[in-house]
């Protein structure tokens, strides 16, 4: 079990110059056998090691991932955490991961960061207002605390838009979550990862998959990088490389691979106390507590596993947000990046069982699963576990493909973080 970090921790590591502190993970060598193994140690991953530890009491475990932990897309996102989703399920799955998020500092004794500083989604046009509205009736139903707010609300809240009624898409209200916010990216992958090694989860970094064994109808193991490791039971979690991985096991999945890209400007006085999604200029912003403006683009328009940023979408996602936030000609772009994103059809994402026995998945996150970490982890290792859905996974099943019971999330947002 790891020391507590606490105040009286900080003040005792401060008399020794912070010399002494422990290892926040091990690096341990891979055991030739565990009970089950998760590929990937992003957030979803990770956060499926921890609870499989600590809900399920199952310790004889292990993360395997190919670079180091956090380092795909939960260490690349934009770090926007709502759950006003149109469909149901999504609604359940994306509010449970919310609400877990309101105490995770505490659970994981580790500082998150979480914000709620409030999510708000501008309606530009009259198709738009409608589509929210429609959004705003679905959430209400289902209890989450959302509300559409007027243009003289959303000026209020955020001064930097261009409040302008005659400008190309002006402002017609907006749809906003208050307790929607953001959260550090990193703290999330290293408050999990701790929480995991401390209950006894060996986290083995710089070891790739290269293949999942099956031994007729079931899996065997895994060779990687390592050498081969043994298991009944393998979670793969790995965003935009699902499909890869997989395949070595004969399954196909219907994930399309892109690459999603994000920018920050220099940093600057405090301008933006929420998050602004522009759906219809296509990006959007938030301030980091650094001062810089994240500010999120769209998709490469062809399929890749490039984990860069292009000109072409810095030069789109920049100009269509001019003319609705101003201040952002003035500024300078520090740096920008990518993400391999894992898509389906439907914008929802796929978790639970496959044929394979003993092979789980849980991906088709896309654009948005950096806010559902908490709560995809809580009902993969219930799934992985029990070995049947958690009820809130079930209609996330890969059957829904065959069955045409699609959860359509393309329309509830152009822009989905
Ligand atoms: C630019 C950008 C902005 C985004 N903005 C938001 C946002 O604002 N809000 C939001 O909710 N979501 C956002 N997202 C989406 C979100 O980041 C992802 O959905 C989420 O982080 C996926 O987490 P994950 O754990 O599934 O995948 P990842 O964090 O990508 O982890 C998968 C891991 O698997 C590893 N791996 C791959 N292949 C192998 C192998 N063969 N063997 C071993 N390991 C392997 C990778 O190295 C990686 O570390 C954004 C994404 C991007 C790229």
């Amino acid at each position: 079990m790891k020391s507590r970090y606490s105040i009286f921790s900080l003040a005792r590591n401060a008399m020794n110059y912070h010399k002494d502190w422990e290892r926040a993970w091990r690096s341990p060598t891979p055991k030739s056998e565990y009970d089950a193994v998760i590929v990937g140690a992003g957030g979803h991953g990770l956060a499926t090691a921890y609870y499989l530890a600590k809900t399920h009491k199952l310790t004889n475990i292990a993360v395997v991932e190919k670079g180091w932990l956090g380092g795909g897309n939960t260490g690349r996102n934009t770090t926007i955490i709502r759950s006003n989703y149109l469909q149901d399920p999504s609604i359940a799955i994306y509010e449970l991961a919310r609400s877990l998020y309101e105490d995770l500092s505490r659970d994981l004794n580790f500082n998150v960061m979480f914000s709620p500083r409030g999510v708000m989604m501008l309606c530009q046009t009259e198709h738009e207002f409608r589509a929210f509205k429609r959004t705003a009736h679905a959430n209400r139903l289902a209890g989450l605390d959302c509300r559409m707010i007027t243009p003289e609300e959303v000026k209020k809240i955020a001064p930097i838009i261009n409040d302008d009624p005659n400008c190309r898409y002006p402002i017609l209200g907006a749809y906003y979550q208050p307790r929607g916010g953001t959260g550090r990216h990193d703290a999330v992958a290293w408050g999990y990862a701790r929480g995991a090694d401390s209950l006894g989860v060996d986290i083995i970094q710089n070891c790739e998959v290269l293949s999942i064994r099956r031994d007729g109808g079931k899996v065997a193991g895994l060779e990687t990088s390592k050498g081969f490791i043994k298991t009944k039971k393998i979670g793969v979690v790995t965003a935009g490389n699902i499909s890869t991985v997989v395949q070595t096991a004969g399954l196909r999945l219907p994930i399309e691979s892109l690459c999603l890209q994000a920018l920050v400007s220099e940093p600057i006085k405090p301008v933006l106390d929420c998050v602004v999604m522009a759906n219809t200029v296509h990006g959007y912003l938030s301030q980091s507590d650094k001062g810089e403006l994240v500010v999120g683009g769209g998709t490469d328009p062809y399929n890749n596993y490039s984990q860069r940023g292009s000109f072409p979408a810095l030069e789109h996602t920049v100009t269509a947000l001019v003319e609705t936030f101003p201040i952002i000609s003035r500024l300078r772009m520090l740096r920008m990046w990518g993400g391999i994103v894992d898509m389906t059809g439907d914008r929802s994402p796929i978790i639970g069982k496959t044929d394979i026995d003993g092979l789980y998945v849980n991906c088709g996150w896309g654009t948005g699963g950096f806010k559902s970490i908490p709560g995809s982890g809580y009902v993969f290792a219930d799934t992985i576990f029990n070995d049947r859905p958690h009820p809130i996974a079930e209609p996330f099943g890969l059957n829904r493909f065959i069955e045409g019971r699609l959860i359509d999330e393309s329309v509830a947002a152009a822009v989905a973080h």
